[in-house]
């Protein structure tokens, strides 16, 4: 299943045998799925880069931050999966739109503030509006002695994470992706144009977005 050749190889004869093996396990996948009404198969074809299969999904494994997110639609990719926001959520990190916060940190102590200002997720949302109305204080004080607090700041990234590629499509939708990602950057670096990725303005100038511009 596994065969990942180099992605930049010319060998298509290499490419078509890596895709061969893919598909002879997904055969053996079929013969043992045994709860269809539960479970789905996910096929994904490995092997290489073949530009002949532009009309398909294109699946990147293993992203990512939400910056690897929002350049890598840019470039093309379609889906993505990552242990990243529970991994992270474990060591007490919350994702939010002006960057990673280590919750486990003393200066959030006394900060009743949502973990996120405006997210929508359960732990966020005001109890009055049927959330848990959580706040970063109260990560603090939970994460440093029970498991929950990863729970919960689990909950709350998947979501963001989640929100963030609905943000994507819409943006793409209406036409209007290039003014996103310049938002998103600016949101997430405060305004500090110093501070933006090198990569990250090499690879969307290489598709027609200047993130140095206003
Ligand atoms: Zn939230």
């Amino acid at each position: 299943l596994d065969d990942v050749i180099a992605v930049t190889s010319p060998d298509f004869a290499r490419i078509e045998e890596a895709m061969h093996r893919s598909v002879r396990w997904l055969d053996r996948c079929i013969a043992a799925h045994q709860y269809p009404e539960r479970q789905n198969l996910f096929c994904i074809v490995q092997g290489g880069l073949d530009l002949d299969l532009q009309k398909k999904p294109r699946y990147v494994m293993g992203v990512g931050y939400s910056e690897d997110l929002v350049v890598s639609v840019a470039l093309g990719a379609d889906m993505f999966d990552c242990v990243w926001p529970t991994r992270t959520a474990r060591f007490g990190n919350a994702v939010t739109s002006t960057g990673t916060l280590n919750l486990r940190h003393s200066s959030y102590a006394s900060d009743f503030s949502p973990i996120d200002e405006g997210c929508t997720c359960v732990c966020c949302k005001p109890a009055s509006a049927g959330g848990l109305g959580l706040t970063r204080a109260c990560i603090y004080h939970v994460a440093s002695k029970e498991t929950a607090g990863a729970h919960l700041l689990s909950m709350h990234n998947v979501h963001y994470l989640l929100n963030l590629m609905r943000r994507i499509r819409e943006a793409i939708i209406e036409g209007r992706y290039p003014e996103f990602l310049k938002k998103y950057f600016g949101t997430l670096y405060a305004g500090k144009k110093d501070r933006y990725p090198g990569w990250a303005v090499t690879a969307l100038q290489g598709v027609g977005v200047d993130l140095m511009e206003d």
